[in-house]
């Protein structure tokens, strides 16, 4: 059985459904913080725990309880622009929660962790695209957080044998196209469920957040990868560790950039909508272009991304998005 942490959340949701398909047992422990419970229980038909990461006798009965095997943890916070003003919980919960999970799986002997953690570590890239040896300089509390469990788990496989696989995503985007999940965070705060809204009419615009970047068209540059091409990577780095792999580290991207007005203009296409868009100041965090190298995830792991493509991604979002709210 494999405990997934955060699993009623947007991408752990996925890949519960990843796992499940590939005949994983799964339990899902989610404090229900920003996740959804009847996607578990009745879309995903999984057991719930209601709990935090946080809650060591909890964690302790639920190892002693059930034959978990493997950890596979996406709960955390993610706002970029909340961590800035609101630190604290950020260190709190994605660091200090995460190291209470770790030290309850060294007590009960579970060795195999998948994590959750985020190109935005690397900062302000000094290359493109980015290679999981590019340097470290994270530019917001919650990039730090991740770099800090980062360092976490390479000690913790030092001191007690703790094998992690460490997955680096770009921008996390679209839907299971089978249309049971998607991309539904309260509040929301990023690009692409926003411009969609925007075009169901459920908001009134969309905001750029900064014109003046030094790229192209002065709008931050993502690396936007398809949800479940993420769910499938979880899933083969679970493999790769039960297949005795040792840790290790591997960014999720699909290599191409998009400016933020690429995205906005190839959501109206898809949504064959108009869209009002206000152009704002920066917002803090932001690194100007994040676009990375994912060939060693290919190459180690077999990942093969079925879903490159931007206007497939925004396509199986905006299909979520209007069935969502119809
Ligand atoms: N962004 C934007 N308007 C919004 C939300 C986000 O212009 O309403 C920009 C944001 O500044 C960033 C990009 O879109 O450059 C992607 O942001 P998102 O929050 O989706 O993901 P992040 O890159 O922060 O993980």
């Amino acid at each position: 059985m494999i405990l997934v942490t955060g699993g009623a959340g947007y991408i752990g949701s996925h890949a519960v459904l990843a796992l499940q398909q590939a005949g994983y047992d799964v339990l899902v422990l989610d404090n229900l913080s920003n996740g959804h419970r009847e996607l578990v229980e009745q879309g995903l038909k999984v057991k719930l725990i209601v709990g935090d990461i946080s809650d060591r006798p909890l964690l302790d009965n639920l190892f002693a309880t059930y034959p978990i095997a493997a950890v596979m943890h996406f709960a955390a916070y993610i706002a970029v622009g909340e961590s800035v003003t609101d630190p604290g919980k950020y260190y709190r919960n994605n660091v200090t929660g995460t190291l209470t999970l770790l030290e309850a799986m060294v007590a009960a002997s579970i060795k195999h962790f998948v994590f959750s953690s985020t190109c935005a570590l690397y900062g302000n890239p000094k290359f493109v695209p980015i290679t999981e040896d590019h340097p470290q300089d994270p530019i917001s509390p919650y990039a730090s957080s991740k770099q800090m469990v980062e360092r976490i788990l390479a000690d913790f496989d030092v001191a007690y044998g703790l094998k992690s696989v460490r997955f680096r995503y770009f921008n996390a985007a679209g839907a299971d196209p089978g249309g049971l999940l998607g991309e539904d965070h309260e509040p929301e705060t990023h690009l692409i469920p926003l411009v969609l809204l925007a075009a169901l009419g459920k908001r009134d615009s969309i905001s750029i957040l900064g014109t003046d970047y030094p790229t192209e068209d002065g709008t931050c540059v993502r690396d936007y990868i398809h949800v479940n091409d993420l769910a499938q990577a979880h899933v083969l780095g679970l493999k790769y560790l039960q297949n005795g792999g040792d840790s290790d580290v591997f960014n999720l991207g699909n290599g191409s950039g998009f400016s933020v007005r690429d995205v906005i203009e190839a959501a109206q296409k898809v949504a064959q909508r108009e869209i009002n868009v206000i152009e704002r100041d920066r917002r803090p965090g932001d690194p100007p272009v994040l676009v990375g190298s994912s060939d060693k995830a290919r190459t180690v792991l077999g990942w093969q991304p079925q879903y490159a493509d931007l206007t497939q991604i925004l396509t199986h979002a905006w299909q979520w998005h209007q069935k969502r709210h119809q």
